[in-house]
């Protein structure tokens, strides 16, 4: 057999982080062809909240296959398709007080981002979109538009227009109120940007290094979109789905966007599915207007149905996760307080990030993490922040396994720093 390097571009990715080739998959554990066991803090990159190959919701998936239901249907109606909206409504939207329509987009999260963009450019006439420094949304063309990374955003080959980057929360340090800036820049005539059709914005930047905007900073934005006639676009791709401990993750602000969009962990399975929740009367479209062949795949939406029954019905899972957040924050603070002032740890929820201030560090500590049995990846402009994104299912024992591991690869890397110096 021809190996992966010789048959795969050279885009390739995830397989040089992590050069092992995986065959099986359960829970948090993931099996490699060589018998090697590795904790994942990785998750699908935030695609398998509820763990990989997840027992109970691949029960409801066997079983529709098993029955000959419809799997593929455009977006034609189907029974799988309305229990899941049903299911939405009445276990999350309803005790929220929330109100929304559904719209299926292509399965990726860019093809969501695309739609609420085109959406909200529809409605408002309008064509900027505010979206903040170090924001990530994804690898279309306005999607990357959106999105700070300047490797992306050379990588597009294009000239990217349509958007306007603004400060996220903390850019400038704790003393500048980047909402402030934004406020003023929007409300003021001549300051050369122009009026936004949207403000998006993710609640806690996750590929951007895991930047958490405040409650009072959410608000703000929130109450800057209504006055200048901006819809506000939550990007809750990474951060919804229970990452954050509530299954949106602007529940803590107790916001109300305008456009919800939600991919990654929406499936449940780590199958591909994408929706935009909006607003009711911003349903503008016309019949037919955003298209796509593989809109609401039925077996995507089976194991979201189930995936939603089984955790999201009682508030047993959120605290769950909650608990597990404050085990990780906790422990990973520790560990950054016994190495003095270098480190950093910002996370809410199950995610959390390790900032070792500097690129060296975080991949020599990764790659110690791999060698000893765990896949944890890193993110940030110089991906200097090893970044935790466990299932949320994770029992504790597997959790403080991962951790430390971590610890022990971090130890391992800083007394080779040491080393190197003296
Ligand atoms: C992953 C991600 C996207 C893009 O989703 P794809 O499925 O990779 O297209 C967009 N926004 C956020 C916040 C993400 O984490």
């Amino acid at each position: 057999m021809r190996s992966i390097e010789l048959l795969e571009s050279n885009v390739r990715s995830y397989s040089r982080s992590f050069p092992a080739i995986f065959s099986r998959a359960r829970g948090s554990i993931m099996l490699t062809d060589d018998g090697r066991q590795l904790v994942d803090f990785l998750s699908g990159a935030g695609a398998l909240n509820y763990g990989h190959n997840n027992h109970q919701i691949k029960a409801a998936i066997t079983e529709y296959l098993a029955s000959d239901a419809v799997v593929h249907g455009l977006d034609m109606a189907t029974p799988a398709k309305l229990e899941f909206m049903e299911t939405f409504c009445s276990v999350i939207l309803r005790k929220l007080d929330l109100q929304y329509r559904f719209q299926f987009t292509g399965p990726t999260g860019a093809n969501a981002v695309e739609a609420a963009l085109k959406l909200s450019r529809k409605l408002t006439g309008r064509q900027n979109i505010i979206s903040f420094t170090r924001g990530y949304h994804g690898m279309s063309l306005g999607a990357i538009a959106a999105s700070g990374n300047r490797f992306y955003r050379t990588a597009s080959g294009a000239s990217l227009s349509g958007a306007t980057f603004m400060p996220y929360d903390g850019y400038f340090g704790p003393a500048v109120d980047t909402a402030d800036y934004l406020r003023t820049t929007l409300m003021d005539e001549s300051s050369g940007v122009d009026r936004p059709a949207a403000i998006l914005v993710e609640t806690v930047q996750g590929e951007g290094g895991i930047n958490v905007a405040s409650k009072q900073w959410l608000h703000s934005i929130c109450t800057i979109a209504k006055d200048v006639g901006a819809l506000l676009i939550v990007d809750d791709i990474q951060m919804g789905c229970g990452r954050t401990g509530d299954f949106f993750s602007f529940e803590f602000a107790a916001l109300s966007p305008d456009i919800i969009i939600m991919s990654k962990s929406l499936s449940g399975y780590g199958l591909p599915l994408s929706m935009l929740l909006m607003r009711e009367e911003l349903d503008a479209w016309q019949p037919g207007e955003h298209s796509g062949t593989f809109r609401g795949n039925n077996l995507a939406l089976v194991s979201a149905t189930a995936a939603l029954n089984i955790y999201w019905r009682s508030p047993i899972f959120s605290q769950g996760v909650k608990r597990m957040g404050e085990i990780m924050r906790r422990r990973l603070e520790a560990v950054a307080s016994g190495y003095g002032n270098g480190f950093a740890v910002r996370g809410r929820g199950m995610v959390l990030g390790f900032d070792c201030g500097a690129t060296e560090i975080a991949e020599l500590t990764t790659r110690n993490a791999f060698s000893k049995g765990l896949v944890v990846e890193r993110c940030g402009p110089d991906d200097q922040v090893v970044k935790f994104l466990p299932a949320l299912t994770m029992d504790d024992e597997t959790l403080n396994r991962g951790l430390e591991i971590f610890e022990d690869s971090l130890a391992e890397t800083m007394k080779r720093a040491r080393m190197a110096v003296s």
